[in-house]
């Protein structure tokens, strides 16, 4: 039916169709009318005929085809009596050469001979009727039958005779009506016509509609796809033939709109829009995707490599900006997937999803462009495929949580526990957090993986602390989860629901989380030192701090991140590094911890160095809660020393 209402090839056929049906239907219904209404006038006429004729037939008008004049009045006094009774409006009669041999009075006495056309249908020897119209100076609505008639019974015709008879006014009416069912039927087909045309101008709207992104005008995935289909046949490994999809994602975009608002957001969204259909050539498809997804379909290119350098040019376009709203000049980075067509999937779904793995690759490096490689692809699609599934991961807890001591430096004396997640998986096994936090980070999933972990941390306090063992965890928040509104509230119920004192609870956030909103962080910071949470930052070094900031923060601990840690006794650039922070950190008054600390050679350094606190391999890696209690067991029962410091 679709394809009926679109097509206008089928629509016009159809149309047609019923146009010429209609057309015939009435035709044969207007003749067999016209027949019936005939019927009658043929029969008078005929015996007209006989009469009039047999008044002169004993005269011989065969022989001379002429009428005397006494002929002619018996004539014309029988035709007036007909036409007294209104059964004849006139009688004519012609040689069989067309010469006119008698007209009644009323006739047109300069018409002396039969026209042609009639005179030859009278001489196919059949009685014919035709219908005498306005303007031929008789009345309206008469009958003409011209009756040929064999004057002298020798079997063959010497006359035409000619009879005018007035038609019935309901055999009038009637020849009307078929002619108003002609005229109703072609006037409902006209609308048929508009209504269907109407019909079809709305389905192609809408699913013209339907493959369209609304903001940008540009087409969306569902377009996309249908176009990468197109090009998928034509494409292929051939010099000037090769096709590719790229994926670009903006990094950070949500940050932006939730700073600027959304209305900000979208301007950018155009913008970004702009610039790519700019920078591509007029063949190639810029499409959006999701959110801040864009997608540009190429085809006919020379080989893979054109579509690099052209990924690379339009990277390059795409983050020269400027991007200025609302009087901001905001940076746009763009980290970019490509798929080639048919090397990298042979549909339009595939394609996409090894796009998609591309840009995360290129994300998780921390932007710029990765070419899909179908290699690694069977590590990756774990943290791709299965945003569905990690959403599942998380409402059936599938997550744990692994918990790493950390320890004071000198003594030994453990500090508390670092929890990190993990995901056990149904089939891959156990899968890090660095293969699906920048998935949920990305997806706004992160927010119900934030609660899991803390809600689960907590916990695991809650049920020690019924051991009699007071343990306090870090937690690692996320700084979209952190900048949430409601989150020091929603730590704080955690808290009173398991009756654990906020002290037991360290939250960990990284550099990032408070430069990308220093304001916003140090105001949620300051909510939750309040309650007597601790805050520590995490991996301290690795991004930017303004020093400004780190004063105003109510942080307790800085953890240098594992970078500078794990090469500390082999490069000197890292130990200054690290000494530094051990001082700058003692000096604003917080405590400072090594992260990555793999062997006893880099722990007794830092504990030269005077670092208050350390974590790593060389301690114990994160083990499963029940592991850690039998760890600390072991620990108490060969005293401290053992291994190593403690
Ligand atoms: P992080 O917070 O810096 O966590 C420390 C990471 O270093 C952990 O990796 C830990 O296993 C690893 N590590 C500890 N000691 C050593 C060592 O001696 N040598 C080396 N090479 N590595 C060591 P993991 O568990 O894979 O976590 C990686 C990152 O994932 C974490 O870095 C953290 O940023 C993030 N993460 C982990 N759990 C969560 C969570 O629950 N929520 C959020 N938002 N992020 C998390
Ligand atoms: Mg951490
Ligand atoms: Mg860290």
């Amino acid at each position: 039916v679709r394809h009926l209402l679109t097509s206008r090839v089928a629509l016009g056929a159809v149309l047609l169709t019923l146009l010429v049906g209609a057309e015939v239907t009435v035709r044969a219904l207007q003749d067999d009318v016209a027949r019936l209404v005939q019927r009658s006038p043929v029969a008078t006429a005929r015996i007209v005929a006989d009469i009039s004729v047999a008044q002169v037939t004993d005269e011989g008008l065969a022989r001379t085809g002429t009428l005397t004049s006494a002929q002619r009045d018996d004539l014309t006094t029988a035709v007036r009596s007909l036409q007294v009774h209104e059964h004849v409006t006139g009688v004519e009669i012609w040689a069989w050469d067309g010469r006119k041999i008698y007209g009644d009075p009323g006739s047109d006495p300069r018409e002396t001979r039969l026209p042609a056309a009639e005179l030859t249908r009278s001489h196919l020897g059949r009685t014919w009727t035709t219908t005498k119209g306005a303007g031929s100076g008789r009345e309206h609505n008469t009958f003409e039958v011209f009756v040929p008639h064999d004057v002298d019974g020798d079997d063959r015709f010497e006359t035409i005779v000619e009879v005018l008879i007035p038609s019935d006014p309901i055999t009038t009416k009637l020849s009307r009506y078929t002619r108003v069912l002609e005229g109703s039927a072609l006037l409902l087909l006209l609308i048929a016509a508009a209504v269907l045309a109407g019909w079809r101008r709305r389905i192609l709207e809408r699913e013209r509609r339907a493959l369209v992104d609304r903001l940008t005008g540009l087409p969306n995935r569902a377009g996309l796809r249908r176009q990468i289909g197109r090009a998928l046949p034509r494409a292929g490994p051939v010099p000037g033939r090769w096709g590719a999809v790229m994926l670009l994602n903006l990094d950070g975009f949500r940050a932006i709109n939730e700073t600027l608002g959304h209305p900000a957001g979208d301007v950018l969204l155009r913008l970004v829009a702009r610039k790519l259909q700019a920078v591509v050539r007029p063949t190639d498809v810029v499409a959006r995707l999701t959110a801040d997804e864009f997608a540009v379909l190429m085809t006919d290119l020379p080989g893979p490599g054109t579509a690099l350098a052209r990924a690379q040019a339009t990277l390059d376009h795409l983050q020269a900006g400027p991007y200025v709203i609302d009087e901001v000049d905001l940076v746009v980075e763009v980290s970019l997937g490509i798929a080639l067509l048919h090397q990298d999937g042979d549909d339009p779904d595939v394609l996409l999803r090894s796009a998609d793995i591309a840009m995360y690759r290129a994300k998780t490096d921390g932007g710029g462009i990765v070419v899909y490689d179908d290699e690694s692809d069977a590590r990756d699609v774990g943290h791709l495929a299965t945003l569905a599934e990690l959403r599942r991961a998380i409402e059936d807890d599938q997550l744990v949580l692994h918990y790493q001591p950390k320890a004071r430096l000198a003594s030994g004396d453990l500090a508390g526990v670092e929890a990190l997640v993990r995901w056990q998986h149904p089939d891959r096994g156990l899968i890090g957090p660095d293969q699906f936090i920048p998935l949920a980070e990305n997806t706004g999933l992160i927010h119900s993986l934030s609660t899991w972990v803390l809600t689960e941390a907590v916990s695991q306090v809650a049920r020690w602390r019924d051991e009699g063992l007071m343990l306090p965890v870090a937690v690692n928040i996320s700084p979209r989860s952190l900048l949430r509104p409601d989150f020091p509230i929603a730590v704080l119920r955690l808290l009173a629901d398991q009756a654990v004192p906020a002290d037991l609870l360290e939250i960990e956030i990284t550099e990032t989380s408070v430069m990308s909103h220093p304001e916003r962080a140090i105001d949620t910071c300051r909510q939750l030192a309040t309650t007597g949470v601790r805050l520590s930052i995490d991996d301290f070094g690795a991004g930017y701090t303004s020093l400004g900031y780190l004063r105003r923060l109510p942080v307790q601990t800085l953890k240098i991140d594992r970078g500078f840690i794990t090469d500390i006794l082999t490069d000197p650039a890292d130990r200054a590094i690290a000494a530094s922070v051990i001082e700058l950190g003692q000096r604003l008054g917080l405590t400072v911890l090594a992260e990555g600390i793999e062997s006893a050679g880099v722990w007794d350094l830092l504990v030269q160095l005077g670092c208050d606190e350390g974590q790593g391999y060389h301690l114990a890696r994160p083990m499963p809660a029940p592991d850690l209690l039998s760890w600390i067991q072991h620990r108490e029962s060969t005293g401290p020393g053992t291994p190593a410091r403690y």
